[in-house]
């Protein structure tokens, strides 16, 4: 068990080191309504392992992409776990993103606790000088110990959240959201629930923060504390995908990519003790707000992940036009360019957030927030079309093409490889393999990580038109016009 500061545990390089660390945790985790035994052997879940294993492979591979010098130890860590002390680290992690994105097809679920580090570095630096609080350190330390054993952490912000209209202290169920219910001098006692946590159980170890703007009556929901995932007193409750038992089938062609997958559970605390040394916020509720706004500043723009997984889908379109002998056509390729086109607006605008970030207090750097909110705002759009356009190059039989089993068939394989064939020179399996990976990234598992997380992760898309619509400089606008109009000189 991860057990923080004093951990002996070795340090994580591989992808296969990674995978053994999550061996043996006897973690409470419910999927199809059974216990699970062993995650990590189990096919449903292994393919999201995998996807988080290439974050660390991608490091030892390419060092250059996804590790980086930390000041705290002197010593080059994962990207992951690095807080931005320039505009080039937050592109550097765009970067690092989008090849992960291509590399896997999906989520490969590391980037919240990378976001939520970075908020909190600021943040805890600014409660510290208001309150005389010693959260920074004790986050500097924490994350020092996580950067030596390069684990896993993931960012648990949004509570279940009960009546929508209501704030914590109103619900009627004071559990709705994650709260403190017991205090003493080694710690505190959390109880709740956090909703669709992006790689919980991959995870090592667990930040949980307020999910939205909190008041004076909302004091002990005002908590930020990390505890390991496999501390007593937490249930996993395994969010299922679409298509997701394919992978339970045996098998390589149906589930469209064998190998990766996202992950997301709930995840209910019931009485979780976090001693002093891993609580960051502690009744502050004045500062939820800061702390919301910093991290989604952050993690709006780390959605250029999706970027990566458009090249793939764009590839796979291109592909199946060319399997199906239409790749020529003009409006084949106009369409390619259109996927292109919105693909990159998506990265320009996100990478064009993180070129502007400038130093907070603490010296950590922050991007620009209406780029952030600009770049997620078309998250929450633009795959949609992208998918659209790749089901309209891959034909009907991207829905409607045999199974496996039907392919392997003694009676049917030589009948299905002549009826379904594209070009004469392609094999149909090549061509079904190619349609099923479209399937498995428009509709299928891997349609939750590039379409409704676009849409939902990191806030729905009106919490980015609040944001823009915050800091859209009406007046100053107005006054633009009214200058060049010659209704008013200064324009003031
Ligand atoms: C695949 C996926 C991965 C995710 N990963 C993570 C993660 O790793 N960590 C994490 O903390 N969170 C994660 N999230 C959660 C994500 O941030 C939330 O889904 C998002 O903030 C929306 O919250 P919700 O799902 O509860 O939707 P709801 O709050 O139920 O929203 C549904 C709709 O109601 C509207 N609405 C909600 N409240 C109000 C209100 N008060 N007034 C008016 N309209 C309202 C919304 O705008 C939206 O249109 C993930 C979500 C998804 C889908
Ligand atoms: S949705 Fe993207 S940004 Fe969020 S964890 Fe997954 S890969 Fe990272």
């Amino acid at each position: 068990m991860p057990l923080g500061n004093g951990d002996t545990a070795p340090r994580i390089q591989t992808g296969e080191d990674y995978i053994a660390s999550l061996r043996g945790r006897k973690l409470r985790v419910f999927l199809l309504g059974e216990l699970v035994e062993e995650p990590v052997d189990h096919p449903m879940i292994r393919p999201s392992i995998n996807a988080v294993a290439e974050t660390y492979d991608l490091a030892v591979r390419e060092p250059e992409t996804a590790t980086v010098v930390s000041p705290l130890t002197g010593k080059p860590v994962n990207r992951f776990l690095h807080v931005a002390q320039s505009a080039d680290d937050l592109v550097a992690q765009n970067t690092m993103q989008r090849k992960l994105g291509q590399n896997t097809g999906t989520c490969f679920q590391r980037c919240v606790g990378m976001d939520a580090f970075n908020a909190l570095y600021s943040v805890t630096y600014e409660i510290d000088e208001k309150h005389g609080t010693p959260y920074h350190e004790r986050l500097r330390a924490f994350l020092q110990t996580m950067q030596e054993h390069n684990y896993v952490v993931g960012g648990a912000m949004t509570d279940v959240k009960g009546d929508r209209s209501k704030a914590p202290h109103e619900q009627e169920d004071p559990d709705l959201f994650v709260h403190i219910t017991r205090k003493d001098d080694q710690g505190i006692w959390l109880k709740g629930a956090k909703a669709h946590q992006t790689g919980c159980i991959n995870s090592h170890w667990i930040i949980a923060m307020p999910t939205m703007r909190l008041g004076p009556n909302d004091e002990d929901y005002a908590v930020v504390a990390a505890f390991p995932v496999d501390a007593p007193g937490i249930t996993y409750v395994y969010g299922r995908q679409s298509c997701d038992t394919r992978s339970m089938e045996g098998g390589s062609i149906d589930v469209g990519n064998a190998s990766y997958s996202g992950q997301e559970a709930m995840v209910i605390l019931d009485d979780v003790f976090v001693p002093w040394s891993h609580v960051f916020m502690n009744g502050e509720y004045e500062f939820a707000s800061m702390l919301v706004e910093r991290f989604t500043c952050y993690h709006r723009r780390s959605y250029v992940c999706k970027t990566g997984v458009g090249d793939v889908l764009i590839g796979a379109a291109a592909q199946v036009a060319d399997y199906n002998g239409a790749e020529r056509a003009s409006h084949v390729k106009d369409k390619l360019v259109q996927m292109t086109h919105l693909n990159e607006t998506m990265f320009a605008a996100g990478v064009a957030s993180s070129y502007r970030a400038k130093p907070t207090k603490s010296g950590c750097y922050l991007n620009d927030d209406m780029l952030a909110n600009v770049c997620k705002h078309h998250v929450t759009k633009m795959p949609f079309e992208l998918g659209r356009l790749a089901q309209d190059l891959a034909g009907g039989l991207v829905s409607t093409a045999p199974s496996e089993k039907e392919l392997e068939h003694p009676e049917l394989a030589a009948l299905l490889e002549k009826y379904l064939k594209g070009r004469a020179d392609v094999p149909t399996e090549a061509r079904i393999r190619i349609l099923r990976l479209i399937e498995n990234m428009t509709m299928g598992r891997n349609a939750v990580g590039y379409l409704t997380e676009s849409l939902h992760g990191a806030g729905s898309p009106q919490a980015q038109r609040i944001q823009i619509g915050r800091q859209m400089e009406l007046d100053f606008k107005k006054g633009l016009a009214r200058r060049l109009a010659g209704i008013d000189e200064s324009g003031e």
